[in-house]
Parts: structure tokens; sequence; C-alpha cells
């Protein structure tokens, strides 16, 4: 067996690791056209996305998919996590970052707000407090490093947290790392982060399904968000089994497409 660690090089790029609503497409129990469909573009894993940066792989939430995505894409290591929000359907998988400890040689780094490392440590206390006796790679070492709106360093690159909300009540980040930005589960984006997303590239940008909804933009409401910053060009994520791939892009602007499972995106 070989001891040498098996991954691809995505330096350079943004994968998108999954671009599914919290129920994934398919949906369990669902016998849809999308859900049934043979085309691997309408099966959609639990939102999530890994940049390649200059000092390593920087992931974008853990979600409940993360194992499968990650071995999909033979990228066999995450240096660090960067986390938009503590939903289950982003947080859910990190338990599987288990075998990172042995390639990093220590805990891996968490980049999040207060909440999520609340609903960590709650989710995951026996991270925190292990048993006595048990051996090394039993549980997760995690090391939190708390990040507000202020831009930061993270292996090799400069991130700028975007405030979107995601419902009334509800605040989550999106991020931009030069002129790519992700945004995920969001329905409104306040004036002063629309500014921090001019002069875009390439958005990534939330869009659940065509009627609207209390905690996600509709694919309309995606499409005007779109249309107003102007990138060159936009893909929706975070959808549902009602967006079918083929048709709805069909139906787009030739600068916004539908995102896809597995989809490379150039960092600029
Ligand atoms: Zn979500
Ligand atoms: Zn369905
Ligand atoms: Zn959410």
């Amino acid at each position: 067996m070989s001891k040498e660690l098996f991954t691809t090089d995505i330096r350079g790029q943004m994968v998108l690791l999954g671009t599914g609503t919290s129920v994934g497409v398919p949906a369990i129990g669902c016998g849809c056209d999308v859900c049934r469909s043979n085309n691997p573009r309408n099966r959609r894993t639990r939102c999530s996305a890994i940049l390649g940066l200059p000092g390593g792989n920087l992931l974008i939430d853990t979600s409940p998919d993360v194992r499968q995505q990650l071995l999909r894409e033979q990228i066999g290591i995450v240096h660090a996590v960067l986390y938009t929000h503590e939903h289950a359907d982003h947080v859910f998988g990190l338990d599987d970052l288990r075998i990172m400890q042995f390639y990093l040689g220590g805990p891996v780094p968490l980049y999040c707000e207060p909440p999520v490392e609340d609903r960590i440590r709650k989710s995951y206390d026996y991270a925190f407090a292990p048993a006595a006796g048990l051996h090394s790679g039993a549980v997760p070492q995690l090391a939190f490093r708390r990040i507000g709106l202020e831009p930061f360093d993270v292996l090799g690159a400069r991130v700028t947290p975007i405030r979107l909300k995601h419902g009334k009540r509800f605040d989550v980040l999106g991020f931009r790392v030069g002129n790519v930005a992700y945004c995920t589960d969001a329905n409104a984006i306040p004036p002063e982060s629309m500014e921090r997303l001019t002069g875009l590239d390439v958005l990534v940008l939330d869009a659940l399904r065509p009627r609207g909804h209390a905690t996600h933009f509709s694919l309309e409401e995606a499409t005007e968000v779109a249309g107003v910053l102007g990138p060159r060009q936009t893909y929706f994520t975070h959808m549902s089994h009602e967006l079918e791939h083929e048709a709805t892009n069909a139906a787009l602007p030739a600068h916004m497409a539908l995102a896809y499972d597995g989809q490379r995106i150039e960092l600029t």
C-alpha cells in the first residue's frame, strides 16, 4: 500500500463540490422527472466548494456529502475550512475530516463566525472533551479561527467576507477571493455587500427554484441580482429538483447558467 498522498492539484481553481439544496437532488422518495433523470447534471449533492489556493485547499462548508465529494473529485487533502453558516446541510460532514489531522500533522483550522463555532462545539462536543484513553484518530482535532467582516489572509490568499441575509433574521457569509465570489444561502444582499461584489469575473449565487422562498433567492430574483452586479459569468447553486439543468439553462442568458457538481471555475 502506497503511503503517498493521493490527490489532484486544484491550485488556481474553485471546484463546486455540491450544488444541491439541503435535501439533495434526487430527493429521497421523489419520483419527479429531475429526481429520476439520468443526466449527471441533475444530480446535486449538498452545497459546498473548495478553493485551490497558493498554500493549500480551502474547503467552504462541510456538507453531509463531503466524503463522497472529495473522493469523487480525487481531492485528498483539506488544509482549512471556511464556513458560510451553521445550518445542518453545511456543517454535518465535519467528522469525516478526521483523517486530515494525520495529513496536516495537527488540527484542522476552521474559519467561522461565533454562531458557527457554538453549533460545532455543541454538536461535536466529544471532539472538545474527549474521553480518556482514546486513540489519536478517534475524534476530530479542530482549531477555531474567528472571522468577521474584515478581509483576512488564509493559505496565501486574501478572503473578503460578504454579509448576506438568509431570511429576515439570519445572517450568513459569502466570500470573495480575487474576482470570484461564492454567495450561497441568501435571499437578500445588503447595499454594503453589493459594493464588495462589483467587478467580478465569476459570481456563484443561490437560486433555489422558480418560486419564491423565505430564505433563498428564487431563480428570477437571482438573475435580477446578477443583472445588477454584472459579473462576466454567474452560476447558480443550492438548487432544488424544481430546476432541470438543460431546460433551465436553455432559457437563461448566455452569461448565466446553473452550476453542477464537479464544475471547475478559474480563480482570477
Ligand atoms: Zn443550505
Ligand atoms: Zn424530485
Ligand atoms: Zn442555510
